[in-house]
């Protein structure tokens, strides 16, 4: 079912303006503060599509680099062409290294993610965690778009903060609603990706995504045939991780460099079934995994 979620979500709230005002001040601190050293990680999301339309307004001198995983929906890989020819700037695309994928899928299946939470994070280290390991390096900071509201997992996430490996992490829109998010959208008339206005709140790779229903939480069509302790995929971990939770992240399969991103391993249950939401997105999946083809910006 399609609606419309400027229509559905944007509302001017006490304080826009003053919030809008303050991400712009904190982007531009980053700047000086890493000039030549800071990208913007967008995931293409409504929040992450607000920080390239700042940047780009702006002129911040911020790199924009995504994590083209392989298994995307074809809407969101369609944003990063809708970014460059939008706002003329490059978008750098980091993709899985090849082997692996295939290696990967040759011994646990392209259904692996729904056996177990090991196997999932797995998937997550080699198509999400190592290509973001490339994105940073030679990088002393990057721009996300985590806020708090999102869940009660990001519920005490601040302006900046330093990420597992050292590096700045700056959250312009931590203090965001959804509803300042759509707003923002609509007043600047942001591209956003089309699944937004089917339900689809927080959007990543088509297997691990579905829609959601009236009530559900922000972040319930996530993983969510996992307990809400296993939600989020190792990109985001602070530097104040455990050292038991490191030590297990390095006997998980995946890459070892990457154990830091890798502390939110865990050994939550898996629950339920995942056919209601892989049925809603297995034509878009079929098409992401087409179009994983190499592209002219892409850092393999
Ligand atoms: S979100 Fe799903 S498909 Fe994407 S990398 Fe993680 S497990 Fe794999």
């Amino acid at each position: 079912m399609n609606s419309n979620a400027v229509a559905l979500y944007a509302r001017e709230t006490p304080g826009f303006d003053a919030r809008v005002t303050s991400a712009v001040a904190l982007l531009q601190d980053a700047v000086a503060g890493h000039t030549g050293q800071i990208v913007q990680a967008t995931s293409l999301g409504a929040e992450d599509m607000i920080i390239t339309d700042l940047i780009a307004r702006h002129r911040l001198p911020i790199a924009i680099g995504t994590l083209q995983t392989g298994m995307l929906h074809a809407e969101t890989l369609a944003l990063i062409g809708r970014i460059e020819a939008r706002y003329a700037v490059p978008v750098e695309v980091y993709e899985p290294v090849a082997h692996s994928a295939i290696q990967f899928v040759a011994k646990h299946g392209e259904r692996a993610m729904y056996d177990s939470i090991e196997l999932r994070k797995s998937c997550c280290a080699m198509r999400k965690l190592e290509p973001l390991s490339r994105m940073l390096e030679r990088r002393s900071a990057w721009v996300t778009g985590m806020r708090r509201e999102q869940s009660d997992h990001r519920g005490a996430v601040g302006f900046s903060e330093t990420d597992a490996n050292r590096r700045t992490k700056f959250n312009p829109l931590a203090d965001w609603s959804w509803a300042d998010v759509w707003h923002y959208i609509a007043v600047n008339d942001v591209p956003y990706n089309p699944l937004h206005d089917q339900f689809f709140p927080s959007i990543g790779c088509a297997p691990c995504t579905r829609a959601i229903a009236v009530g559900e939480d922000f972040r319930a069509g996530r993983w969510w045939w996992e307990n809400e302790d296993a939600k989020e995929c190792g990109l985001h971990v602070s530097q104040h991780s455990s050292d038991a939770q490191v030590a297990a992240a390095s006997r998980s399969e995946g890459v070892s460099s990457l154990v830091p991103a890798q502390a939110n391993f865990g050994s939550a249950e898996v629950k339920g079934s995942p056919e209601p939401g892989r049925s809603q997105n297995e034509n878009a999946k079929d098409a992401a995994c087409m179009s994983s083809r190499p592209r002219p910006h892409s850092f393999q």
